[in-house]
């Protein structure tokens, strides 16, 4: 059924929207608007299928509930994908079309970059459509989230290190970062200043050339990264990579990464916890991000304002743990529960 699809919380509303002169098809789903707008990215990206694409405006979507109630920001959840059109395409004329759907929403759901679009693509949405964030301006904060995204990772990583692992700092900590992409290759950066030896594995081989020069990390094949012999795991790719043959192969005490959806099931969850791994949930640590465009957007971005508040992403982590023992329970489930207490009507 459309309206109760496994594992997924009802979505006020979802969105097809075509738009034949430009190929447009896009999905705009919206889960919660009861914090808020709907704030989350837009992707572009080929999907294998229509219901693969709907599958993950949904979960997207969903998890932008989460994440936005967790870093206590003023939005609901919203995520949109677009399915990215065979062959040549008009880019700046699709997006215009994409913004236009955003536009109809009348500002149930605000819009950014995520996988697969640009500074540049919102920028062109903005000729449409006020709804939308992620924009660089001379004048005042904006644009790139993934920066913001890697130092609420990066301060996730310490405070994992220093309570799961006992240890102080990260020197000499060993870090598998699976993806050198946007948010990949300024983690390691962060990561590489304070110490930690990396372990980089990416399907571009140039940007894995560039980690090895420039960090000294050692590359491995995408195949093995997951598996690598570290104390920490950092997923920065796609989504659902900790799954029911990833999760055994597992070497590292801690995860903690970027990429949304980095469990396919929640049973993956309770697998790395029965094997005595802490994961720290994707939408808790990769809350920087969307800290920054939500900043952005309400006009109340400053770089150093928004880096504090990024940085107290480390407190809840911190919390989190805490909640954790006292519930017996796993990081994923409790963080669930907690971010779901939060998806209120604020006052
Ligand atoms: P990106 O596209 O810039 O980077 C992804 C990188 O992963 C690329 O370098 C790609 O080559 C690599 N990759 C793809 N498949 C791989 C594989 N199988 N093994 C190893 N590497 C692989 O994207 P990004 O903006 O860095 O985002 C990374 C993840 O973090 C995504 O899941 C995204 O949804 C999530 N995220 C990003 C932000 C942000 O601010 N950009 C915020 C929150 C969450």
């Amino acid at each position: 059924s459309l309206f109760g699809l496994p594992d997924q919380a009802a979505h006020e509303r979802v969105l097809l929207a075509t738009d034949p002169a430009t190929g447009l098809k896009a999905i705009l789903a919206v889960h919660s608007t009861a914090r808020g707008p709907a704030f989350g990215g837009c992707r572009l990206w080929h999907y294998d299928s229509e219901a693969a694409a709907l599958n993950d405006a949904l979960r997207l979507s969903q998890g932008m509930s989460l994440k936005n109630a967790l870093a206590d920001l003023p939005f609901g959840g919203g995520k949109a994908v677009i399915l990215k059109p065979q062959g040549d395409f008009d880019r700046p004329a699709l997006f215009a079309a994409f913004g236009r759907a955003v536009q109809s929403l009348n500002g149930a759901y605000i819009t950014a970059e995520d996988v697969g679009t640009t500074t540049a693509d919102m920028r062109g949405l903005q000729a449409v459509t006020p709804f939308v964030s992620g924009i660089p301006r001379d004048d005042a904060f904006g644009g790139d989230p993934s920066p913001k995204t890697a130092w609420g990772v990066f301060v996730s990583i310490q405070a994992g290190v220093r309570l799961v692992l006992g240890r102080s700092s990260l020197d000499g900590v060993r870090v598998a970062l699976q993806g050198l992409g946007a948010v990949g290759w300024h983690l390691a950066e962060f990561l590489h200043r304070a110490g930690a030896k990396l372990v980089v594995a990416d399907v571009d081989a140039a940007k894995v050339e560039r980690a090895v020069a420039q960090f000294g990390a050692v590359a491995v094949h995408v195949g093995e990264i997951l598996a690598a012999d570290v104390d920490v795991l950092a997923p920065c790719a796609l989504g659902a990579s900790l799954n029911a043959q990833t999760v055994p192969a597992v070497r590292a005490k801690l995860i903690a990464g970027a990429a949304n959806n980095q469990l396919a099931t929640p049973a993956d969850g309770d697998a790395l916890q029965a094997r005595g791994i802490c994961y720290l949930p994707d939408y808790l640590v990769n809350a920087g991000g969307i800290i920054s465009v939500a900043r952005e957007y309400r006009g109340e971005g400053e770089e150093a304002a928004v880096m504090a508040e990024v940085s107290k992403i480390a407190e809840r982590v911190e919390e989190l743990l805490q909640r954790v023992q006292k519930a017996d329970s796993t990081p994923a489930r409790v963080a669930d529960d907690w971010a779901r207490s939060k998806l209120v009507t604020l006052g």
